[in-house]
């Protein structure tokens, strides 16, 4: 008997239809002789629509009361979904995170988990029953308070679950047929990928290819959780995600994907005095408020005044913050002035190959420069260059630079359902 831990997304379960749907399907899956896990995130776009709503009682809600609403958006899913298999004739219970076992930290809105303890949830199986937990959700040990593990984070919970139990496969049920070459919502001729590494996706993940959350692909590839990326709509063979580590050899493409970011801003540190400890300086400040930076360069200063520029991006939400960290430091670190843009865009190459082969970089760039976009800034890493771009010009750069490296397939990529939101 084969544990399986199945995670469907918002877009999966967006009405009745969808969690019917989806029930047949888990229920099918129980049926064949497994036992069944199953994850659910809120239905369709419940969480932003909780989102705007807190926003529109208060400008800045409190963390606390901020996870204790959102949390009740897989609340009502995994409810839904318990009875709607129930209705099949085979027995299914439904619990938070709480009681599934899912301990975090206690930072509201992005919590870690320390700890699972799914000693329900194991019951629910003992028993011949499906489990269904609701995702993204788990309790402080401490002070008993709600937490969420950040917008996308039902995918840790499946995984983190899926290691806990020592399950088989951890299936990632979504609203596309898998990983693409590139978001098939931007490029309909995005190419589906049958095997990606898990050092490829973690690269996807993190520059924003929303289809997996980077906290769940670390997580996997830590505990050696297999994860199987696939449609709720069909039974199409999906993507899985490989350790080559674990003696699983496949040939590198030299590039595999292409994510783009617009969730990030860039703030512009002007006219820093060039000398030592100023980058110390201000990173330490950016730091204090715990806000995930990404890119920075810093500009040749000017010989004539001796100072320079340092810009960085990060993730808009975390922009108002960090600007007023670095306001209350300007006389002590001694800059002129601070830039905030919040209208950029982030497009990212990643391929494993990329390590052994020359003039990636200046493919990319030329098939930026024959689109007439504009580079501001640039990253690489082993396997990944980042480029930012203005926000409008973000899709365009992705499908030209998707076509320069042959990435285009021959049929139109489908996606089933869901907003894209
Ligand atoms: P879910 O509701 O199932 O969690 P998400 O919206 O979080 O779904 O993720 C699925 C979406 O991710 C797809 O509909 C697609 O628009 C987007 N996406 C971005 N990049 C990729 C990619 N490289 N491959 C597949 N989907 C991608
Ligand atoms: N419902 C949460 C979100 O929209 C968690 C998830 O779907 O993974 O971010
Ligand atoms: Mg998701």
């Amino acid at each position: 008997m084969s544990l399986i831990v199945q995670k469907y997304g918002g877009s999966s379960v967006a009405d009745a239809d969808g969690i019917k749907r989806v029930a047949k399907r888990i229920v099918e899956t129980r049926k064949a002789g497994n036992e069944v896990v199953v994850v659910v995130s809120a239905m369709g776009d419940t969480t932003d629509e909780l989102l705007d709503l807190a926003e529109s009682v208060s400008p800045l809600p409190a963390g606390r009361e901020l996870d204790m609403l959102l949390t009740a958006g897989e609340r009502i899913s995994m409810a839904l979904l318990a009875m709607a298999i129930r209705s099949l004739g085979v027995e299914a219970r439904s619990y938070t995170g709480s009681q599934a076992g899912m301990i975090t930290d206690a930072r509201h809105g992005k919590a870690r988990i320390v700890d699972v303890t799914p000693g329900r949830v194991r019951e629910a199986l003992d028993v011949g029953a499906i489990a269904i937990v609701a995702g993204f959700q788990g309790v402080n040990r401490g002070t008993g308070d709600i937490t969420t593990l950040g917008r996308g984070g039902s995918d840790t919970t499946a995984v983190a679950l899926a290691a806990a139990l020592g399950a088989d496969v951890c299936e990632i049920y979504t609203d596309v047929d898998g990983i693409f070459t590139a978001d098939p919502r931007v490029v309909p001729s995005a190419r589906k990928i049958d095997r990606i590494t898990s050092e490829e996706m973690l690269e996807l993940a993190a520059s924003g290819a929303k289809v997996l959350y980077i906290r769940a692909v670390e997580y996997a590839r830590r505990h050696g959780v297999t994860l199987h990326v696939r449609s709720s709509f069909n039974n199409n063979e999906g993507t899985l995600v490989v350790n080559p580590q674990d003696g699983d050899t496949m040939e590198e493409p030299i590039i595999s994907g292409i994510a783009a970011d617009l969730g990030e801003a860039k703030i512009t540190v002007v006219g820093v005095p060039d000398i030592p400890g100023k980058a110390a300086q201000i990173f330490t400040i950016v730091a204090s408020t715990d806000a995930n930076i990404d890119m920075i360069v810093q500009n040749v200063s000017a010989a004539s005044t001796g100072l320079t520029d340092i810009s960085f991006t990060l993730p808009k939400l975390e922009g108002a913050l960090v600007l007023r960290a670095l306001e209350a430091a300007q006389v002590d670190v001694g800059f002129r002035a601070l830039q905030y843009d919040d209208q950029i865009g982030k497009l990212a190459l990643v391929g494993a190959g990329m390590r052994t082969n020359a003039g990636v970089s200046a493919k990319l760039f030329t098939a930026l420069f024959d689109a007439g976009i504009n580079i501001e800034m640039i990253s690489t890493s082993e396997i990944r260059i980042s480029v930012v771009t203005r926000a409008d010009t973000i899709n365009e750069a992705v499908r030209v630079v998707h076509s320069a490296f042959g990435l285009d397939g021959d049929e139109t990529a489908q996606v089933h359902g869901g907003t894209g939101r």
